[in-house]
């Protein structure tokens, strides 16, 4: 999810509700610590130290998958113990993650996608004076020079808008259609997860093709993953959300 449409919704229920309730922990990753150093990590919700420590693991096993220049956007990590949380939220600086009630694997799956979306909004910017596209984050302008547009108007004519010949085969998942920043998310983590697949699609799907190339020369400077054999793969088949695969 897009962190600026929850932060839409909870600045309405709050205008409607008052305060913010529940108690939020903070420390910043120390030296010794194995997560992004310099990154502030939060902590929201109730749990024990074993909890907490199992769920920084886990996320910092993901920092050895990812290009390590992506994570220079990430500022504040929010780790969230409520059960009923989103299993999880990112926008330009901030990931806000639950650590509870998800297997390892897709708690892996959902920060990545979380990191794509601080690769889109965080790091891939535009200058205002360049103009505004038709574009918005939110609230935000996308400017005529952020890089993501070009990976945008493969399939949108605005944020969520698709064109008329866009088909749900040029997406890797049913979710990815959502919007321009789902698109952008599920496709990079698409590409670091099911690299093999994707390569795969895209020999099928031109549109793919050229999200492929563009994650491939633009976001993960010429690195690319996933070196197993696909076997069989129906072409046109698409998963709803890539982070339950
Ligand atoms: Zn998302």
């Amino acid at each position: 999810m897009k962190f600026s449409h929850f932060l839409a919704l909870v600045l309405s229920f709050f205008a409607l509700f008052g305060a913010l309730v529940g108690p939020i922990g903070s420390f910043r990753a120390g030296a010794d610590s194995t997560v992004n150093n310099g990154t502030e990590i939060q902590i929201s919700g109730t749990a024990s130290d074993l909890e907490i420590s199992a769920c920084i693991q886990t996320i910092s096993s993901t920092f050895s998958i990812v290009p390590s220049e992506h994570l220079a956007a990430l500022k504040t990590l929010v780790l969230d113990f409520n059960p009923a949380a989103n299993r999880g939220l990112g926008g330009q600086s901030l990931i806000r993650i639950r650590c509870t009630g998800m297997p390892e694997n897709e708690l892996r799956s959902v920060f990545i996608h979380e990191i794509g979306h601080i690769v889109d909004t965080g790091l891939l910017d535009g200058h205002s004076e360049t103009g505004e596209s038709s574009f918005l984050d939110g609230l935000r302008s996308v400017f005529q020079d952020d890089p993501s547009l070009d990976f945008y108007t493969f399939n949108f004519s605005d944020s969520s808008s698709l064109t008329n010949i866009a088909k749900p085969q040029d997406f890797v998942s049913g979710y990815a259609q959502s919007d321009v920043f789902e698109d952008f998310s599920e496709s990079y983590t698409y590409y670091i997860l099911h690299g093999a697949k994707f390569r795969f699609l895209s020999r099928f799907h031109p549109v793919l093709r050229a999200k492929y190339a563009f994650l491939k020369d633009r976001v993960f400077d010429g690195r690319e993953y996933g070196a197993e054999r696909v076997e069989m793969t129906r072409v046109n088949a698409r998963p709803f959300d890539v982070t339950k695969l």
